[in-house]
């Protein structure tokens, strides 16, 4: 990879960010796309076949912590219909691609965003505040609706030529298609790069630790998005549902957590961990168990106790348990139930926060004027 290029750009992978990144390589210009990394979005695995597909040099970038913290903390422009800060989350993107314009000589900075395709993030106010928030005003073109947008810089000066670019807008994807069609594209990727945060269920999973934890515990986010789930009060147990969930599990284990392994009968592997570090007691441990062994077919088809592996953080044990998914401490599946109360209390802690940098900001200016 030539580390010298005229733009980078924002690549999820999505149809749009891809294209945006063609129509610019059209021009002459050399492109270097930003594959941005959290445990909600990114596929580090897949940026060799998109290199090979569509023809860009592709960088992933790793973003997790500084993302979780910003989930935790509020996200300035709210949040979308589930647990999706996509303003912020675009601000953050290209914050991080202005700082990196230097170290690879690029004059400007790209994002396949277009006007109106989507509700929260595309509308035009959105766009604004993205591109001022995120300070990228004089750097960033918007090739697919450059049209729509006030001319910028790195068009005036004649480096892209605004005439030669698409003139997109609004919801439909027939031009995208008819692009993708002409490139010759043996894949069509869908619009989008695939979040999670956008997703019912995958946004119950993510929803526990965003209501409950302090601090960007990347290693917990992660662990949320791998096998089945299951919740009692503040103990996640997570089951492998194939060997690479169970390969997942096993890098993802970490001090303090229970491990669950069903003993002489093929089984999932399970992690089980609390949202703050407490021990398990008895019945959590022989609930986890019994869950654990009823996803074994075989030990559910014999209807007697099996015995379940722990290893915990006080050593390793052997546990009786009939196969079951009935329990005591009532693990159950994630759900969205508490969403709405989650928003309102981010919503009325982000207007606290602008109230009281308000009192402070007239408080210096008394100050001062004292
Ligand atoms: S859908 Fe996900 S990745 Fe895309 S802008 Fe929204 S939060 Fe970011």
């Amino acid at each position: 990879m030539n580390n010298r290029y005229d733009a980078l750009a924002l690549f999820s992978g999505g149809l749009d960010s891809i294209l945006a990144c063609k129509v610019i390589q059209d021009q002459g210009l050399k492109v270097l796309g930003l594959h941005f990394i959290t445990p909600f979005f990114g596929n580090p695995e897949k940026i060799e076949e998109w290199q090979e597909l569509y023809g860009v040099d592709i960088l992933p970038v790793d973003i997790s912590r500084e993302y979780i913290k910003m989930m935790l903390d509020v996200p300035a422009h709210g949040i979308g219909k589930l647990v999706n800060p996509c303003v912020d989350c675009k601000i953050m993107m290209l914050r991080h691609a202005r700082g990196m314009m230097e170290e690879f000589g690029a004059t400007f900075i790209i994002s396949g965003e277009v006007l109106g395709q989507r509700p929260m993030s595309q509308r035009q106010e959105s766009l604004n505040s993205i591109r001022n928030d995120a300070e990228v005003k004089d750097v960033l073109l918007r090739p697919l609706c450059a049209k729509t947008q006030l001319i910028t810089p790195c068009e005036e000066s004649g480096l892209v030529d605004r005439e030669k670019l698409p003139h997109i807008s609004g919801r439909g994807r027939k031009e995208q298609l008819s692009m993708a069609r002409a490139y010759g594209f043996k894949v069509i990727p869908t619009p989008a790069g695939g979040c999670k945060l956008t997703e019912h269920e995958n946004a119950a999973r993510f929803l526990p630790l965003l209501r409950n934890l302090k601090e960007p515990d990347v290693n917990f986010f992660k662990l949320a998005t791998v096998g089945r789930q299951y919740w009692a009060g503040n103990k996640l147990l997570a089951i492998g549902r194939n060997q690479a969930d169970n390969e997942n599990i096993e890098k993802i284990f970490r001090d303090g957590d229970y491990v669950f392994e069903i003993k002489d009968f093929p089984g999932p592997f399970s992690l089980g961990r609390s949202l703050d570090s407490e021990d398990w007691n008895e019945q959590e441990i022989t609930d986890g168990a019994a869950m654990t062994a009823s996803f074994s077919p075989k030990a559910r088809n014999l209807g007697t106790e099996v015995i379940v592996k722990v290893t915990g953080p006080d050593g390793e044990r052997e546990v009786c348990v009939l196969p079951s998914r009935e329990t005591q401490t009532g693990f159950a599946g994630p759900s969205l139930d508490g969403l709405k109360e989650w928003k309102i209390e981010r919503a009325n802690f982000r207007l606290e926060r602008i109230e009281r940098e308000s009192f402070e900001t007239d408080d210096s200016v008394l100050e001062k004027n004292d």
